[in-house]
């Protein structure tokens, strides 16, 4: 079942067409990254979903329900952090804690999130770090285990340690079946922690990927150094692309696969080859260009 279907979501501000036809599906249980540079349309979709903005076109579902029609109800099923984090200055941490209880009913996960982020909930939120804020707003969103969190840029401000907690925080909450949608620019992060990834650029998706598949996308790029002849010509095919001819070696980028071209090389006599392979972000870059 799909626990967000996003139909041709349409947000424009007069001329900026911030959100131009987006449309994708969040299975349960998957964590979902949402990638895109600035001002690719994140937050406005994100806030389209939330329904703080109308959307000028298009449908939200989110748990089943319409996202506008049911929104007041999908906000008790929904974890939320935004990118900017809405807290009351004069509160403290607690005080934040207890008004969601209130709101959502009573919880003992929050203490859980407490310790696991080594969070003071006695400090008032105008005395705290802006990474302490993100903790607190990230700890406000999961305290009542929602089924669905969506999350705008989770990791703002963290520091590696607690990026690593949040990780394994949201992982056990996917095992359990909870789905996460969280908007990132660290490419590293949706790598490490994302099942797929919708990448958006100027308002529009450029790709809907597993990471399985985008990793298979890799550019590799191989060194061969050769006694005598060197191949030339006879290399060039679709993907293949001689980068650089030293007098007794090439460098080759290859993309995809790299077999008929080592079959190729090894027709001569190679005295070295060394092969390596894009990260994951240059095949992010590939798209965001
Ligand atoms: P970032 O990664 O920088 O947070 P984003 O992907 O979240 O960016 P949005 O904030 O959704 O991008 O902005 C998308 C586009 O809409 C941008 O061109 C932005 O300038 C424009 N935009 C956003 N909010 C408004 C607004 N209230 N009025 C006018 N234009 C807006």
């Amino acid at each position: 079942m799909n626990t967000i279907t996003v139909n041709n979501l349409k947000k424009y501000y007069g001329k900026t067409k911030a959100v131009d036809g987006v449309s994708f599906e969040v299975k349960e249980g998957e964590i979902m990254g949402f990638l895109g540079p600035n001002g690719a349309g994140k937050t406005t979709a994100i806030r389209c979903m939330m329904d703080f903005l109308r959307p000028d076109e298009g449908e939200i579902t989110i748990l089943g329900e319409d996202a506008q029609r049911e929104s007041s109800r999908l906000k008790q099923d929904i974890g939320f952090l935004s990118g900017d984090v809405k807290l009351y200055n004069h509160w403290t941490g607690q005080e934040h804690l207890d008004l969601i209880e209130r709101m959502k009913g009573k919880t003992d996960y929050d203490l859980d999130l407490i310790a696991e982020f080594s969070f003071d909930p006695r400090k008032k939120v105008k005395e705290l770090s802006s990474g302490n804020k993100q903790k607190l707003g990230l700890i406000l969103a999961l305290m009542h285990r929602p089924k669905l969190l969506i999350l705008d840029e989770p990791t703002a401000g963290l520091d590696p340690l607690l990026q690593n907690t949040f990780y394994n925080t949201i992982r056990s909450g996917a095992v359990e079946g909870r789905t996460v949608f969280m908007s990132s620019h660290n490419l590293a992060e949706v790598e490490k922690v994302c099942d797929r990834v919708c990448i958006i650029k100027a308002g529009k998706l450029v790709a809907v990927e597993s990471i399985k598949e985008l990793k298979k996308k890799k550019i590799y790029t191989i060194y061969a150094y050769f006694q005598g002849d060197m191949p030339g010509s006879e290399l060039q095919r679709d993907g293949v692309e001689i980068t650089k001819k030293f007098t007794d070696g090439l460098v080759i980028s290859v993309r995809g696969e790299i077999d008929p071209l080592l079959d190729e090389l090894s027709k001569y006599k190679l005295t070295d080859i060394e092969i390596t392979h894009a990260s994951l972000e240059e095949v992010f870059m590939e798209y965001y260009k």
